[in-house]
């Protein structure tokens, strides 16, 4: 089985490309429907082949089972003037991707129960993400619409889409701090978003050996 998760992508732009056409002109919001509705049954497919979402979801609460108390502790003992951030990746992270995929794609709520306390308790956060600039407006939007408070999103322009991704995420969090922020942690499910520093702390989701972008 291949995942590669930008080429995957690729049926996603599509998707949401006809979605926010459909928005634009209510005439034609007929015929884009079969998009999504084949994006949901590839996704699904591959998703389901050895991890059911119940699995998924138990074990992405495991993990911010323990982020959250770090957090909660961490948050009260911001320094003064300090301005706290976190780093989130996106797909199979803060939004369910591989699991029954739509336009808005729903939050994973267990990752939404964390940003939200921290967003609340004045943390920024920020999104690095590998999807192309070409879907960055409709990635804002799905997070926005999903409860997610959004200081900063980074997509990757087209020459980004050649270099390494851990590379590129690493470099986004340097220049998050370069603003003056402390990334207190740094969430995702893949180790190309977690690898290379440039955070007190990371969490790890599940990507079931790669399957999960
Ligand atoms: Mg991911």
């Amino acid at each position: 089985m291949t995942r590669n998760s930008w080429q995957r992508l690729i049926g996603v732009t599509a998707a949401a490309t006809a979605v926010t056409a459909a928005l634009m002109s209510p005439a034609a919001a007929a015929t884009p429907a079969a998009a999504p509705a084949s994006a949901t049954a590839v996704a699904t497919a591959a998703a389901a082949e050895d991890v059911d979402y119940d699995t998924w979801q138990q074990d992405c609460r495991a993990v911010m089972a323990e982020a959250l108390p770090y957090l909660k502790e961490r948050i009260a003992d911001a320094a003064a003037g300090e301005k706290q951030a976190i780093v989130f990746d996106i797909d199979n992270t803060t939004l369910e991707t591989d699991y029954g995929f739509s336009y808005p794609s729903p939050a994973n709520a267990p990752v939404l129960d964390v940003a939200k306390y921290a967003q609340d308790h004045g943390v920024a956060l920020f999104f690095v993400t590998a999807r192309p600039d070409i879907i960055k407006s409709v990635t804002d939007y799905n997070l926005k619409h999903v409860g997610y408070k959004v200081s900063g999103l980074y997509v990757r322009n087209f020459v980004d889409l050649f270099r390494d991704k851990a590379e590129f995420k690493t470099a986004k969090r340097a220049e998050i701090e370069a603003k003056g922020y402390t990334i207190i942690a740094n969430i995702g499910n893949s180790a190309t978003d977690l690898s290379g520093g440039h955070a007190e702390k990371t969490y790890k989701l599940p990507d079931y050996e790669g399957q999960l972008s």
